[in-house]
């Protein structure tokens, strides 16, 4: 009669081992991910998505249903969270730290977004928030005296999961447009470090993960230099990967969610020692507006609306100051109204010919209908500097005829647009490459020989002047001391309604 029990557990276990032949060996691990928040802390650019409670809840709905199943999670971020809209400002910046780390992460690398403010600004940051999430940037080399970000940002974390050691590296970009807003050397080349840190990892580690900021261009070339990595979580150039993509010389996966929180990544990965990293699943779930919040993280977001209104005055940002006819949508694509009203108000205030801006630096666009001051500032949400809230200045620059033709048609090559006032061209589209002529400045043909006075945003202006002494002898760019958000409004104020063009023939 002894035996009985012996037995049935015997043929229990073996059942068990037939039912689930997989499950016996496979050592499983959900990974849950988001790139690219940029304190779209109510919802996404897409009125129906996002949200960061409704992001929270996702990500703590995928890490219940594994735990239910006795399975581990490890929760990681890309980076670029504070900043892109009006948020970027709440509780004097410390609002998107204080969400972030209530976000439940094991990790966020740091974005450009996040260091833009310069190393100064983010280490006051850290040091009032004080976060418990690690910050990762293996290749962001800031002096020993900014103690708070040597507290807070680590280049890598070790974690055991699924009973496998796990490093997760983190990488910023290391593109010279974005570098100098943080002091000389402070971010060094993120090739270089991806060398030295990840053979190194490799050594005591069963995997590495990299937790990248450098765009999917530069994740799918690290993906063929770097053999020892297991898996690329990506951020910076906002792909949405609805599979992760593969290189053809190596099979290691690149995975990303777009951006503004549309989507959480949810990738059960299976860890076998002694096999590659193998993708069991993996899904992008939408994270629906009018879907669950997580309470404690609703709690913060509305603080920090409150935060808003106490420092900008109450009822200063919901102030009606025009009205629209037409979306204000940004020039991301080509030349908008609203667009073309920004820029034409960099022209006035920099009393110069012409204006000229990239599309990238506009933020998401708004429907038609009233507009108020918040709507303006997250229609161009940008900034260098968290002590002064109106964001960038209006700029000017000297620039040779030239070059403002390079720089249109090669931003074009490039799949980008310039958004100009008082320059116009004729664009011939010939076997997708694009084929400009015409160029007019003011309504005078273009000299290429001339210098023009340009007007610029601070982004262009002071980048031009840190990035090196060559460039600003160059351009000799000028603040001009006007907040782009202020000159915008008054021009509002001046012109009345922006009217829907009536259609040629209609009226
Ligand atoms: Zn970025």
């Amino acid at each position: 009669m002894r035996t009985c029990p012996t037995i049935s557990r015997i043929v229990i276990g073996l059942l068990a081992t037939i039912s689930w032949p997989s499950a016996s060996f496979a050592e499983l691990l959900q990974i849950i991910h988001t790139n690219d928040l940029h304190a779209y802390f109510e919802r996404s650019d897409n009125p129906d998505r996002g949200g960061y409670a409704q992001v929270k809840a996702v990500i703590d709905s995928i890490r219940q249903k594994a735990a239910d199943e006795g399975i581990e999670s490890l929760v990681l971020d890309g980076g670029d969270f504070s900043d892109g809209t009006i948020y970027r400002y709440a509780d004097r910046g410390t609002a998107p730290y204080v969400v972030m780390d209530a976000m439940g992460y094991d990790a966020v690398a740091i974005g450009n977004h996040d260091w833009l403010i310069g190393a100064e600004q983010l280490d006051r940051l850290l040091g009032s928030v004080r976060p418990n999430t690690p910050l990762l940037g293996a290749n962001f080399a800031f002096d020993r005296d900014k103690k708070n970000l040597a507290q807070h940002i680590r280049p890598y974390i070790s974690v055991e999961r699924a009973k496998t050691k796990i490093a997760v590296v983190g990488l910023t970009t290391d593109q010279f447009i974005y570098k100098w807003a943080v002091d000389d050397g402070t971010i060094v080349s993120a090739e270089d470090t991806a060398d030295a840190y990840i053979d190194m990892l490799r050594k005591n580690h069963d995997r590495v993960i990299l937790l990248s900021h450098l765009g999917y261009k530069a994740d799918k070339k690290l993906a063929d230099a770097e053999p020892a990595l297991d898996l690329i979580i990506g951020a910076h150039s906002h792909t949405l990967l609805e599979k992760p993509t593969h290189q053809s010389k190596r099979a290691i996966p690149i995975v990303q969610t777009g951006a503004h929180g549309d989507f959480v990544g949810d990738l059960l990965v299976d860890l076998q020692p002694g096999k590659p990293l193998k993708i069991v699943r993996y899904q992008l779930v939408e994270v629906r507006a009018d879907g669950p919040k997580d309470p404690v993280i609703a709690g913060l977001v509305s603080q920090a609306r409150d935060r808003l209104h106490h420092d900008y005055g109450s009822g200063w940002l919901d102030e009606v100051i025009g009205f629209t006819e037409v979306p204000m949508s940004t020039p991301a694509g080509g030349a908008t109204v609203w667009g073309t009203l920004y820029a034409e108000t960099i022209r006035e205030v920099a009393r110069a010919p012409a204006a000229l801006d990239m599309s990238e630096f506009y933020g998401t666009s708004q429907p038609a209908g009233p507009v108020t001051r918040e709507s303006l500032y997250n229609y161009y949400p940008r900034t260098f500097d968290i002590d002064k809230p109106l964001g960038w200045n209006v700029w000017k620059a000297r620039m040779p005829g030239w070059l403002i033709k390079l720089v249109i048609e090669q931003a074009a090559k490039m799949g980008s647009h310039v958004n100009t006032a008082g320059i116009t061209y004729k664009a011939k589209w010939k076997k997708g490459k694009p084929k400009f002529s015409k160029f007019r400045i003011n309504g005078k043909p273009l000299r290429s020989v001339k210098t023009y006075t340009i007007g610029v945003s601070e982004g262009l202006g002071r980048g031009t002047s840190e990035i090196s002494f060559l460039l600003r002898a160059f351009f000799k760019p000028h603040d001009t001391g006007v907040p782009i958000w202020r000159a915008v409004e008054e021009k509002l104020r001046r012109t009345g309604p922006i009217l829907a063009p009536v259609a040629p023939g209609l009226h």
